[in-house]
């Protein structure tokens, strides 16, 4: 196991990059659970308060269902309180910075030594099938695809019988513009951490333990 840092001047922050359906969610528990570092999913976060559905929780849930991009102020008043806490514990970014707005914002506010960027990069066909196959049991949380992991009975959870979920902007036609803003938005923020920060890419086509186990590998080359 790799060494865990304990004080807030050697902690490191790894921004995990890739596509929507990219595997960036699936990848990042698995890290935490062999590094230890402390996962930050922003569209987790995100979906935690449409859940209260308080009423910025009922603003947001718009904007998801639609495929677009939550305000740059929000979530970088989200993130950016996350990273000034200084535990010293190493932060595992998952879904930001999803533009060059918010890569700057995080630039402005990281030491750019300690943060390390790994781009999982997929191509575009893989992801579709990924996003338009996925379904989640809403009582035990577990994950499935109807392509690559269906369930042994359609539509239902192996593990506690609950009918399957879609997520809202896992439709298609919400998959075609959460496509297009990565391309036109994210996309350039490999570019960004390429020419800014440590970088790292990894081959994300191959099936999820393969991807996992390189991953580790570059993880490792930093945080041990
Ligand atoms: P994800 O679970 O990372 O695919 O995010 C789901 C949705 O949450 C996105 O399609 C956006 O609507 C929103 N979201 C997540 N991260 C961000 C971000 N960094 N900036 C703006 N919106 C975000």
């Amino acid at each position: 196991m790799a060494q865990q840092h304990s004080s807030s001047s050697n902690r490191y922050l790894i921004v995990l990059l890739g596509p929507p359906g990219g595997g960036k969610g699936t990848q990042a528990k698995k890290l935490v659970e062999v590094f230890g570092m402390r996962h930050v999913s922003v569209g987790d976060m995100l979906r935690e308060e449409v859940k209260k559905g308080s009423e910025l929780g009922n603003r947001v849930k718009v904007i998801m269902a639609a495929g677009e991009l939550v305000s740059d102020e929000l979530v970088g008043q989200i993130v950016g309180s996350l990273i000034r806490e200084k535990t010293g514990e190493t932060i595992l970014l998952d879904g930001y910075p999803r533009n060059t707005v918010q890569a700057e914002f995080l630039d402005s506010i990281t030491d750019g030594e300690s943060v390390y960027a790994v781009n999982i990069s997929v191509e575009e066909g893989q992801v579709i099938r990924r996003l338009s196959g996925r379904r989640f049991c809403s009582e035990c949380g577990k994950i499935y695809n109807t392509y690559f992991s269906p369930p042994v009975r359609p539509g239902i959870c192996d593990d506690c019988g609950t009918e399957l979920l879609r997520r809202p902007d896992d439709r298609e036609e919400v998959i075609a513009e959460r496509m297009r803003v990565y391309r036109e938005q994210t996309r350039p923020v490999i570019d960004f951490f390429r020419s800014k920060t440590h970088y790292f890419e990894v081959d994300g086509n191959w099936e999820p333990q393969a991807v996992f186990e390189e991953l580790c590998q570059v993880v490792r080359t930093f945080a041990s």
